[in-house]
């Protein structure tokens, strides 16, 4: 492999939520890298830190102990705005519930990550469109996301989780709320992207979803269990 830092490193990582006289142990000790160009599928069984683990790597929550380093820089070390300026340039969000805002068009959807950067509103606008492009939507750009399918909705959220060019992406459940032969769609453009250079990190249930990585990391009770590279399907 590259000798460049992993993209992911995480190092006896934590997490505890208190809970009134109650600490749930969310993640213990968890160590792991992932490389750049990785597509790596995330399971384990409910509640077992999934969700948890995918906050973290995102710099959405911080971690209660453990070190965690993205592209090589110590999220410890970072304030809170230079968090949030790394998970902009570097990461692309992915959620089950696609997250878009309801009578806004899905080019606006798209732009909205771009509305903390310095970019001219041509180039905003020329970015958006090609990213929806590149998720087979350029002829949905007007439409609301009560006017589209599940399918393309989630399109909308991985156009607008590509409009900031990300290393990326970072992905929860994302096909949770699909039918299979959607699923397999959305599955195969996650794959594509992989194929482009983009890292790829997503939690899923199903074992079908699964393999269309190329390492499954297991969750069970906040730790990994079990981290296995396999052959693309
Ligand atoms: P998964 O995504 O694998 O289903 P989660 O990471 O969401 O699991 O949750 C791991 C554990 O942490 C569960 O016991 C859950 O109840 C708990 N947990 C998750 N988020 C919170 C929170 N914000 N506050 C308290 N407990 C939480
Ligand atoms: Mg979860």
């Amino acid at each position: 492999m590259s000798t460049a830092p992993p993209l992911i490193r995480a190092e006896g990582l934590c997490k505890d939520y208190v809970m009134g006289r109650n600490v749930v142990h969310a993640l213990i000790d968890v160590d792991v890298e992932i490389d750049n160009g990785e597509f790596v599928a995330v399971m384990g069984p409910s509640g077992s830190g999934k969700s948890t683990f995918m906050n973290m790597v995102g710099a959405l929550d911080r971690p209660t102990r453990g070190r965690l380093t993205i592209a090589g820089r110590d999220l410890a070390e970072l304030d809170d705005d230079e968090q949030a300026r790394l998970r902009n340039e570097t990461l692309g969000f992915v959620f089950q519930q696609f997250m878009l805002l309801a009578r806004t068009s899905a080019l606006d959807n798209v732009k909205l990550p771009l509305m903390y950067t310095a970019m001219d509103r041509d180039e905003k606008q020329q970015r958006a469109e090609a990213a929806l492009n590149r998720v087979g939507l350029a002829d949905r750009m007007d439409h609301n996301p009560s006017q589209l399918s599940g399918g393309q909705q989630q399109r909308v959220a991985i156009a607008r989780a590509l409009v900031n060019r990300p290393r990326m992406i970072l992905a929860d459940e994302p096909t949770g709320a699909l039918d299979t032969a959607t699923a397999e769609e959305i599955m195969g453009l996650f794959g594509a992207l992989n194929a482009e250079g983009v890292t790829v990190v997503l939690v899923t249930h199903e074992e079908e979803i699964a393999e269309h990585a190329r390492r499954i990391i297991r969750f069970r009770d906040g730790r990994i269990q079990t981290d296995q590279r396999r052959q693309a399907a």
